[in-house]
């Protein structure tokens, strides 16, 4: 039977992220992407777990041999643009350029290898950006995951439906013509409130029981989706002079208390791939 919970990582290295990207010399520092990303894909066999990859094009150019490792062992390959710009910075044009970087990178490393999902850069998907999605279709996607479903100070599109749906434009509401679907990240829904249970920052930070009963909650509604970075798992990060604020998102329980997090969840969850649950 398919799992109805998806494990999807965004495969980037720790610059990419939106609070460092502007923090660091790409040209001279080590991504440390070699460090950590063997553990995971050992984990994931010994749990028998299939899984996301959202992967930044830049990654599959730098480390070719990884990339298709991940693909080798059965995880889904997604895009998550070519150099990890978010969708405001972008337009059409410019988001198209950015796919077919990605998708040259691709045909360069791993011709043959289908990819339908994409996951925008800092969930940077909202009404404003939403003209990306026709871009997608044009490209062959058959699906996007970047809606979050809680405004935060840098992005969120609240509303939205809980699971996976077609969107309209607006991306609160349903459109059966849409051309693909989207699937937001899962938020446990009770009463008033809508926590983000399903990953990153707030992966971090929430105590366990909270996410671990918010999810049930939201697996027991219908499929749910958790997220992280692989630069979350590592003890070793290099650890930038931020403002407090950016050091506090970026780094909190970075490393072990994130590995133990995540071991929890593959415990209480049965994980597989976004476009098997899909059923693309
Ligand atoms: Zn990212």
């Amino acid at each position: 039977m398919i799992p109805r919970a998806a494990l999807s990582i965004d495969l980037e290295s720790y610059w990419h992220a939106e609070l460092l990207r502007d923090h660091i010399d790409r040209s001279r520092a080590d991504d440390r992407l070699l460090h950590v990303l063997p553990p995971l894909l050992d984990l994931l066999a010994a749990r028998d777990i299939q899984a996301t990859f959202f992967v930044v094009g830049e990654v599959i150019d730098r480390h070719p041999a990884l990339v298709q490792e991940i693909a080798a062992r059965g995880h889904e390959i997604g895009c998550h643009t070519y150099s990890h710009r978010p969708l405001w910075e972008l337009d059409a044009d410019s988001f198209a350029a950015e796919l077919q970087g990605f998708a040259a990178a691709m045909n360069r490393h791993l011709p043959g290898v289908q990819v339908v999902g994409f996951r925008a850069p800092t969930f940077s998907l909202n009404p404003a950006t939403a003209w990306a999605l026709p871009v997608l279709a044009r490209f062959g996607y058959r699906y996007d995951s970047s809606v979050f479903p809680v405004r935060t100070p840098l992005y969120g599109v609240p509303g939205c439906p809980a699971g996976p749906y077609r969107p309209a434009a607006n991306l609160v509401d349903m459109d059966a013509a849409a051309p693909l679907w989207e699937w937001p990240m899962t938020a446990w829904r009770v009463g008033p409130l809508t926590l983000p249970v399903c990953g990153g920052f707030y992966l971090r930070v929430l105590p366990l029981p909270i996410i671990l009963r918010g999810l049930r909650a939201a697996l027991r509604q219908g499929p749910i989706v958790v997220y992280f970075h692989p630069w979350e798992l590592d003890a070793g990060i290099p650890r930038l002079p931020l403002r407090w604020q950016d050091r506090l998102i970026t780094y909190t329980n970075v490393g072990q208390s994130m590995q133990r997090r995540l071991h929890t969840l593959l415990d209480h969850f049965r994980f597989g791939r976004m476009v098997d649950i899909l059923a693309l």
